[in-house]
């Protein structure tokens, strides 16, 4: 179960080691209560005076649930305010220093962070994040100092090498004081089009623990907010996603029409300032000028939009559309209706029965 209550200028007792502590007292402090931390039973004990009947006692490293564990040594403590009826609950202890999390923030929405992302957030010192993470949402869901490396102060990017270097020193502490639990908050999935390898890599051959905490791919779930399944029995049964940042070849426009044309659907990520050159390549290649094609803009987000047209007429139909936006090549286009995000999908039967009747 989880409650949500204010603690604005209520006494709160904290008792757990300083460091494990560390980013709950950040999280309390923030909710504005008047904190009393206690980092051991001794310093307890010690204390010339402590809160009488404090509105929550928290402890950190989980006995309240799991009693008989390491800080049982906190018992006495715990049964004093609970024999005065005062509530408990346990606090997860900070995430380990030195290390790193690669997380997976999906397309933008709050709603499609996956409960290990959230996790990962809180238990963060560091979270390096650029703009396709849900990145608005970052200070409700951590205490950790926020580092966007989308922009620098002159509006560029920061270079990934300077990613790579930027992660691997936090988690190390730069060589002076302890390291910090560092999350790379990444729009999507890490290891989509998202150069999570790469970070990978560096930490590993910085020697600093690296894991991955997967995320919904804005390849499958930005279509979706658009109604449009990236298959569907009887209408695609693959799907194929590549990267339009630079130019196709000759030969790789003739592969995926090759796919489309026998019914697969391909996505097509960071393909907006090449999608004139795509779509030409794709027709020269033999895939019809009447192959359903949407562009979904900023999915899941504010101001989303979906474009429905087709490859003969997409220079004239989307040559407005921006980043950041997925384009969706396919038969299953044509079932595009209402949003998987809120929406009914009702016309999803008709927009099939349409597919299947082959209307265009
Ligand atoms: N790792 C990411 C993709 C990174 S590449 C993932 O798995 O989703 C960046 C591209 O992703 C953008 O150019 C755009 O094509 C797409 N994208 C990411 N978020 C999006 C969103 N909310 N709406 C539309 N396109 C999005």
């Amino acid at each position: 179960m989880q409650l949500s209550i204010s603690l604005e200028g209520m006494p709160v007792v904290l008792l757990g080691d300083a460091d494990a502590a560390r980013q709950a007292v950040l999280r309390y402090r923030r909710a504005g209560a008047v904190l009393a931390h206690f980092e051991s039973p001794a310093a307890f004990m010690a204390a010339v005076a402590v809160p009488a009947r404090p509105a929550l006692v928290a402890v950190v490293g989980s006995p309240v649930k799991e009693r008989g564990t390491h800080d049982d040594a906190w018992s006495p403590v715990l049964d004093h305010y609970r024999k005065l009826g005062v509530p408990q609950v346990d606090e997860p202890p900070a995430g380990r220093r030195g290390h790193v999390t690669l997380v997976g923030g999906g397309p933008g929405s709050r709603g499609l962070l996956t409960v290990s992302a959230v996790k990962a957030l809180r238990d963060a010192d560091v979270v390096l994040f650029d703009r396709l993470a849900p990145w608005r949402e970052l200070e409700d869901l951590t205490t950790a100092q926020l580092i966007d490396v989308g922009k620098l102060p002159g509006h560029h990017r920061v270079p990934q090498d300077e990613i790579n270097r930027l992660i691997v020193e936090y988690a190390t502490g730069g060589g002076d004081g302890a390291g910090s639990n560092v999350v790379r908050l990444k729009g999507g999935d890490p290891f989509v089009f998202g150069r999570g390898a790469e970070e990978a890599a560096a930490c590993v051959a910085a020697g600093v623990t690296v894991r991955v905490v997967s995320g919904i791919s804005s390849s499958i779930a930005v279509p979706a907010a658009a109604g449009i399944p990236v298959t569907h029995r009887d209408v695609s049964h693959s799907f194929t996603v590549i990267s339009g940042h630079a130019p196709l070849t000759e030969a790789e426009h003739l592969h995926l029409a090759g796919l489309a044309a026998e019914g697969g659907t391909v996505v097509v990520l960071m393909g907006i300032a090449n999608l004139p050159h795509l779509a030409a390549g794709l027709r020269r290649s033999g895939l019809g000028r009447d192959t359903p094609l949407a562009v979904v803009e900023r999915g899941h987000q504010a101001g989303q939009r979906t474009t429905i047209t087709d490859l003969g007429k997409v220079e004239a139909d989307a040559g407005a559309c921006e980043n950041p936006a997925v384009i969706v090549i396919g038969r299953v286009v044509r079932l595009a209706r209402g949003s998987a995000d809120g929406e009914e999908l009702r016309d999803l039967a008709e927009s099939l029965m349409m597919g299947a009747g082959g209307a265009t």
